[in-house]
């Protein structure tokens, strides 16, 4: 299966993600994920977005598209794969058509984390990652069996320095302006399923299975 996740910050796509990679055997393309990791590294397209992903705006469509374009080529997303955080706007949609055409592929589903604002802020000021493997904790909805620390590996948890409530409203602001329009450009195509994010996880994930059956 190829699946777009698209949703606002803090709705559920990167807890969502490992499960439906897991049951369809595909590959997970996080851009926020791959960006970070480059930002880390301080390599040239790390230091090209990191002042952007600190204001919580979106980085250029060129530094995404490049880099999405370099993943699709992994063994690993040959049968299939998750895109979660692009496209972000409509140029990257556009732009996405055509690397697939390229690989003669299609886009099946484009799964709609939709959410109330509201909701979010508590979402993403108690979020926890182990940045290595992705997991997410949350404080209070997600908490891990000891704080700080990764359930699996014993490593530490950090949070993120763009979760704050501060850079969430930016986040939210580039979402609402171009991000949505996204969700119309596949809702013309016919291919986009709506799940009910503001659920609990598992709630989340039942819709995600009988979506995609
Ligand atoms: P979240 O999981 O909270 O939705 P992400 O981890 O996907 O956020 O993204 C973090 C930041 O990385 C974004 O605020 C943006 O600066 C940058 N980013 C990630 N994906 C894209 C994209 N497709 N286009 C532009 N910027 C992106
Ligand atoms: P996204 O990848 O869309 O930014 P995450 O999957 O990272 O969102 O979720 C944001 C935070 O909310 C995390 O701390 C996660 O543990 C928690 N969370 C995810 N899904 C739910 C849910 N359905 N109900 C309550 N909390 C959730
Ligand atoms: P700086 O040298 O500017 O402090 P860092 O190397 O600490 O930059 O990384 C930038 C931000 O991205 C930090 O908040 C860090 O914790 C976070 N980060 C790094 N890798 C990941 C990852 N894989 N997932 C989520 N956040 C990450």
């Amino acid at each position: 299966k190829r699946l777009i996740l698209v949703g606002p910050p803090g709705s559920g796509k990167g807890t969502q993600s490992p499960i439906i990679k897991d049951e369809f055997c595909l590959c997970h393309l996080a851009t926020g994920d791959m960006l970070r990791a480059a930002v880390a590294a301080k390599s040239p397209l790390g230091v090209k977005a990191k002042e952007a992903m600190e204001k919580g705006e979106l980085v250029s469509d060129d530094l995404v598209v490049g880099i999405i374009d370099d993943a699709l080529n992994k063994p690993s997303c040959q049968k299939g794969f998750i895109l979660d955080g692009f496209p972000r706007t409509v140029v990257q949609a556009q732009k996405l058509d055509e690397m697939l055409e390229k690989r003669g592929v299609k886009v099946d589903k484009v799964l709609n984390f939709a959410i109330d604002d509201a909701i979010l802020e508590e979402r993403i000021t108690g979020r926890w990652i182990h940045p290595s493997s992705g997991r997410t904790y949350h404080t209070k909805f997600a908490p891990p069996k000891v704080p700080g620390v990764d359930d699996v590996t014993g490593e530490p948890l950090i949070q993120r320095k763009d979760d704050t409530a501060a850079v969430l409203k930016s986040r939210l602001e580039a979402f609402h302006k171009q991000t949505e329009p996204v969700i119309d450009y596949y809702k013309k195509k016919g291919i986009v399923a709506n799940l009910p994010a503001e659920k609990p996880p598992p709630e989340v994930t039942s819709e995600v299975k009988k979506v995609l059956s």
